[in-house]
């Protein structure tokens, strides 16, 4: 196998969690290939599109300090690059008093809460971190479907190939596959490992405002990303990425196979959601005319909605490292989940010892004997 293209990491899957993982491989210093079943930026995973919100509001203790840590990074990863991608505003939540997710009350019955907030500007996101791992050195090949990932058994290390033939040699691999990571782990480990990552079609949509309303919804002028707890969830961006229009959107989709979806909403999710902006900001959005335009996305759910971030094991020991599941609020993580890979695959720990603590909960073990994953309160 000497013959082959030689990578100290090779990385499959070129969404933000693959493009960030490679962004901090090459900055350290590592030969890394990034590979792409599709093209570069394609629009057919979970990480393409205008928006992403990023909140701190998570019942779950360990995943405010990688809030914390991610955004530091989204920082440093602009500073290099020379451009934003991270635009700072609040972000409001609000919905029934017992839900969990929201910790300061205010009138009976109800709860709202004002954090700190932001919108990522999603695919630019991701381009940006190809763009810093170009600049580091990365080899990038996209339309290059993985197949089949085997141990190297001369001289250690992995094999990874592609549908039509192809193969290069990695010392190291982290798979960062999306909504077909259980696919690809199921083959890759003969059916070994099964990961109970269900893909989920979603849509998302912008409305517009009503004229003379425009500057209310301006993220300039304060108007925050929100989130509301009710039943159903719905969340949404102010007017950033298009003009005098907003993002609202429900989270509710279709369990799908990524290879064959609709491409289609869910069905009420319209309806529910012209209810809601009704009475929510009444005439000042024209929820009537319904939406001016929405986009299909996957989410990765496992049944906690907590990440896999883990060794694959078995033969390939600690060579072959997965992360998936990001369960619909992942993207914010994608620095800090970028750099835990380069970690675990480098030096099988996460350099930074507090954050070893919080990964604990992504392990694929979890889901052992209990199909439920980590006890939810
Ligand atoms: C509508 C929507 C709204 C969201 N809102 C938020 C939000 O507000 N805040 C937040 O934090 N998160 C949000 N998320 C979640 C976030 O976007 C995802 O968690 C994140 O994008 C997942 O990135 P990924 O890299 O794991 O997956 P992907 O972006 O899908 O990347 C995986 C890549 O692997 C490639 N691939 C798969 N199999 C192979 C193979 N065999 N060979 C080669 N390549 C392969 C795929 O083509 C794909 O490009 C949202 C998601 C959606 C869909």
């Amino acid at each position: 196998m000497s013959n082959l293209p030689q990578f100290d990491l090779i990385i499959i899957g070129a969404g933000i969690m693959g493009s960030s993982t490679a962004y901090h491989a090459t900055k350290r210093g590592l030969k890394t290939l990034l590979l792409e079943q599709f093209d570069l930026l394609h629009y057919r995973g979970s990480s393409h599109g205008e928006s992403r919100t990023i909140r701190a509001t998570y019942p779950e203790a360990f995943y405010p300090p990688m809030i914390i840590e991610s955004e530091k990074l989204w920082r440093e990863a602009e500073l290099d690059v020379g451009y934003n991608v991270y635009f700072k505003t609040e972000q409001l939540d609000f919905g029934p008093s017992d839900n969990t997710s929201l910790l300061v009350s205010v009138p009976e019955g109800w709860i709202a809460v004002v954090s700190d907030g932001g919108v990522l500007k999603a695919t630019k996101a991701v381009a940006m971190f190809q763009t810093l791992a170009v600049k580091y050195g990365v080899v990038m090949k996209d339309k290059t479907e993985i197949a089949d990932v085997v141990v190297d058994e001369e001289k250690g290390g992995v094999v990874v190939r592609s549908g039509l033939g192809e193969m290069f040699y990695g010392k190291k691999c982290v798979v960062t596959a999306g909504a077909w990571v259980s696919k690809l782990v199921k083959n890759v480990s003969k059916g070994v490992v099964n990961l109970p990552i269900q893909a989920i079609e979603m849509t998302i949509f912008y409305w517009r405002i009503k004229d003379g309303c425009e500057e209310d919804f301006a993220i300039g002028k304060g108007f925050p990303t929100f989130a509301s707890f009710g039943e159903p969830y719905i969340y949404g961006t102010p007017a950033l990425e298009f003009p005098d229009l907003i993002k609202a959107v429900v989270q509710r989709g279709r369990e799908c196979d990524p290879d064959n979806r609709t491409w289609r909403p869910a069905e009420m999710v319209v309806e529910d959601l012209k209810e809601w902006l009704k009475l929510t900001f009444g005439d000042r959005v024209k929820w009537e005319d319904g939406p001016v335009m929405s986009q299909s996305c996957l989410y990765s759910m496992t049944p906690d909605k907590d990440y896999v971030i883990d060794f694959l094991g078995g033969g390939f020991g600690e060579d072959v490292v997965v992360a998936g599941g990001f369960s619909g609020h992942g993207f914010k993580m994608a620095p800090v989940v970028g750099r835990i890979l380069v970690d675990l695959v480098v030096g099988g720990k996460v350099a930074a010892l507090e954050l070893d603590e919080e990964i604990k909960w992504f392990k694929i073990g979890r889901f052992e004997g209990n199909p439920r994953g980590n006890v939810k309160h």
